[in-house]
C-alpha cells in the first residue's frame, strides 16, 4: 500500500487499497445492496457467494419484516463463511444526472452503515465504492461523496471506529479515489 492511501482522522484511520473485498478480515463489510436484498452482481453477488446462504436468511427475514431496503438505509447481517463477522447491507442511488437527490442518497448510504458499525461497537469496517458499477454513478464524484462523508463522521465520532477501508477493485476506482483523498484530506 502506498503511503499517500492512508491517513489519520481523529481517533481513527482512513486507508484506501485495491483488492476484492469479500477477503478482508475487518469486523465488518458493506455490501452495495439492492432494495430487495436477494443478491444480485457486482459485489453483492460476490459477497453472498463468497458468504454462503446464512447472509441470505437473514436478509429474507429482514424483508419480511420492512418490506424493502430504501436507497441510504442500511441494515446488518452475519458474515456467514467470510472473514469479516458481519455484512452491512446498504443501497445507494442509481444514478439519473444528479437531479433525484443522488448525492444526498449515496452520502446517507455511507453515513447509515457507519452508524450502524458504531451502534455495534465495531471496531473496523470496510466500503466498497457505493453505486459506481451497475447503478452508474460517475466514480469522481461519489469517490469525493463516500471520503467527505467517511471524514465527516470521523471526526465527529466519539465512539469505537478505528479502522475504515475503502476496498477498490479495479485501477481505475482505485486511483479516483486515492486523489480524492489527496485533493481533500492532507497528509498526515
Ligand atoms: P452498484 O450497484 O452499487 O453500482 P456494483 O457491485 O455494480 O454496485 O459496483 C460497485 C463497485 O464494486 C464497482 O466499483 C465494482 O467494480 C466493485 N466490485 C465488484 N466486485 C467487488 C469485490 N469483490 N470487491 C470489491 N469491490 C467490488
Amino acid at each position: 500500500m502506498s503511503e499517500n492511501s492512508s491517513r489519520i482522522i481523529g481517533k481513527a484511520k482512513l486507508m484506501l487499497m485495491q483488492d476484492d473485498i469479500t477477503r478482508q478480515s475487518t469486523d465488518a463489510i458493506v455490501n452495495a445492496a439492492n432494495s430487495g436484498l436477494m443478491g444480485g452482481g457486482g459485489v453483492d453477488g460476490a459477497i453472498h457467494r463468497a458468504g454462503g446462504p446464512a447472509i441470505k436468511e437473514e436478509c429474507k427475514q429482514i424483508i419480511a419484516k420492512i418490506g424493502r431496503l430504501d436507497a441510504g438505509k442500511a441494515v446488518i447481517t452475519t458474515g456467514g463463511n467470510l472473514p469479516s463477522k458481519y455484512v452491512i447491507h446498504t443501497v445507494g442511488p442509481v444514478w439519473h444526472g444528479g437531479s433525484r437527490d443522488e448525492p444526498e442518497l449515496l452520502a446517507s448510504a455511507y453515513r447509515e452503515s457507519l452508524k450502524l458499525a458504531a451502534e455495534c461497537k465495531l471496531r473496523s469496517v470496510s466500503f466498497p465504492s457505493i453505486s459506481t458499477g451497475a447503478y452508474g454513478y460517475p466514480v469522481a464524484e461519489a469517490a469525493e461523496i463516500a471520503i467527505e462523508t467517511v471524514v465527516s463522521f470521523l471526526r465527529g465520532m466519539l465512539v469505537t471506529l478505528e479502522e475504515v477501508y475503502f476496498v477498490l477493485f479495479d485501477t481505475g476506482t482505485y486511483r479516483a479515489y486515492s486523489s480524492v483523498l489527496d485533493k481533500l484530506v492532507s497528509k498526515s
